[in-house]
């Protein structure tokens, strides 16, 4: 058997930097503990599905409805995804083309707002950004490439939350086209049932942008929007939901779902980056089968990394709220010289987390803001539990509080990682048996 590495040795120079710099991410990444709240890993049989011939392929227009020939698969794959992503969600209309979050987004917002006319913009209300809301939702992204107007939500600092009896009113003075809700910090449930009953007495639809809590929801435990009066969803399917790459949309109204299914091509997308299409169909399944097990972990393991780093000495947002209920933290690291000196010395450690603006923090400290924003999903899907969670805390308490050397701390962080090599809540199966990856020719 002739190595890899006799093989690379036969390649240009130029060819072996690539892959070499390829696997070393791979390498280091599965030493690191992982706390970006937006990512996730998909199992070895849905990363096996992912390498197909689709990605070679266009299919434009709906499955048996398309353009081009040469799509009798992927007309199935495509409608397997719908089926299983509509029975998770209790029953709805799926449209899975949106290449990521954001292009779910423009989708919707294109779908419900018209262009700007001489009768002025159409109005969109977003959650407060101090809750969560994500740059789409603004005039700085999608909703401001549509020239829809942003007006924000009164926010309530108290609950960290939208403030409820001054956001009916507002929606029923502005009477906005839509109102969006959801986010990306994102503790605590936004109040969607309240909402939605005051977007509707203006003939608002209520737009859910579920990009972070997806998986919790297909896993029972976040209210899943559409049962609270949300006319229509959103979502990334990679971040709880622990997917590939990728968006989509959800609900139960067949005109709203003909409606975006129009929009999102030709506007928005001409391929739909086919070959994720297999390994989004077993990831649901996935979550079929084990969802509701990886959802309760997840949960415990940020409430536990939460009281674990409260208990080492850290300031997390929501104490008298119970910290979270979602997938993630938030800490305040100011008095440790803020965001971004945290975030750097913590991946010199190999822990990765991402610096965030608090609620309380001025729009222009985005470059080192107070807080960080940690994320268990990915290390739930590693096998981690509570224990694991305060161990994490310890780890991160020597780095920030107590100023040890990051290099010393990763040797360690190395080694604790090590024992969590193997993707949990997923089909066991070794999708690379005998040497060859079973699924591909
Ligand atoms: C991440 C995120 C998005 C964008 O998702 P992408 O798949 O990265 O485009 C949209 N909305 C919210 C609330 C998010 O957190």
């Amino acid at each position: 058997m002739v190595s890899w590495d006799e093989i690379l040795a036969r390649l240009p120079s130029e060819v072996r930097e690539v892959i070499e710099t390829t696997r070393a991410h791979n390498r280091w990444r599965r030493e690191t503990i992982n706390l970006i709240a937006s990512e996730n890993v998909m199992s070895p049989l849905a990363e096996a599905a992912y390498l197909n011939d689709m990605m070679h392929r266009y299919a434009e227009g709906k499955p048996r409805k398309r353009y081009y020939q040469g799509l009798r698969y992927v007309d199935v794959v495509e409608e397997l995804v719908m089926k299983y992503m509509g029975e998770l969600l209790g029953g709805a209309f799926i449209e899975p083309r949106p290449v990521s979050g954001t292009i779910a987004n423009a989708t919707v917002f294109r779908a419900l707002a018209s262009c700007p006319s001489s009768e002025g913009r159409p109005k969109a209300l977003i959650a407060p950004v101090q809750a969560g809301a994500h740059v789409s939702h603004t005039k700085f992204g999608t909703l401001g490439a549509l020239c829809i107007e942003h007006i924000e939500l009164p926010y309530d600092p108290d609950n960290l939350n939208v403030d409820v009896d001054k956001a009916v009113k507002m929606i029923e003075d502005v009477k906005p086209v839509f109102v969006v809700l959801g986010g990306s910090l994102y503790l605590f449930p936004h109040p969607v049932r309240e909402i939605a009953e005051a977007a509707h007495s203006v003939g608002a639809k209520l737009v859910y942008d579920a990009a972070h809590v997806l998986g919790l929801i297909v896993g029972k435990r976040w209210r899943n929007p559409l049962d609270h009066g949300a006319d229509i969803m959103t979502a990334s399917t990679h971040k709880t939901f622990p997917g590939p790459q990728g968006g989509i949309i959800a609900t139960r109204q067949e005109d709203l779902y003909k409606a975006v299914s129009r929009i999102v091509f030709p506007y928005f997308v001409s391929n739909h980056h086919l070959h994720r299409l297999p390994a989004l169909a077993i990831t649901a399944l996935e979550m079929k089968y084990y969802g509701e097990a990886y959802a309760d972990q997840v949960v415990r393991n940020a409430k536990a990394l939460a009281e674990a780093l409260a208990a080492e000495g850290f300031k997390v947002l929501g104490e008298h709220l119970g910290y979270t209920r979602s997938h993630q933290v938030a800490v305040d690291v100011r008095e440790y010289g803020g965001g971004a000196k945290a975030a750097q010395l913590l991946e010199e450690a190999n822990i990765i987390v991402n610096k965030n603006l608090l609620p309380y923090d001025p729009p222009d400290a985005i470059k080192n803001p107070s807080g960080l924003r940690l994320g268990v999903q990915e290390m739930t899907r590693w096998g981690m539990k509570e224990d694991d969670m305060r161990e994490i805390a310890r780890f991160m308490r020597r780095v920030v509080i107590d100023g040890e050397d990051p290099a010393k701390v990763r040797k360690e962080v190395v080694e604790f990682r090590r024992n969590f090599q193997k993707v949990h809540y997923a089909f066991d199966v070794d999708p690379t048996e005998n040497g060859k990856l079973l699924l591909l020719y």
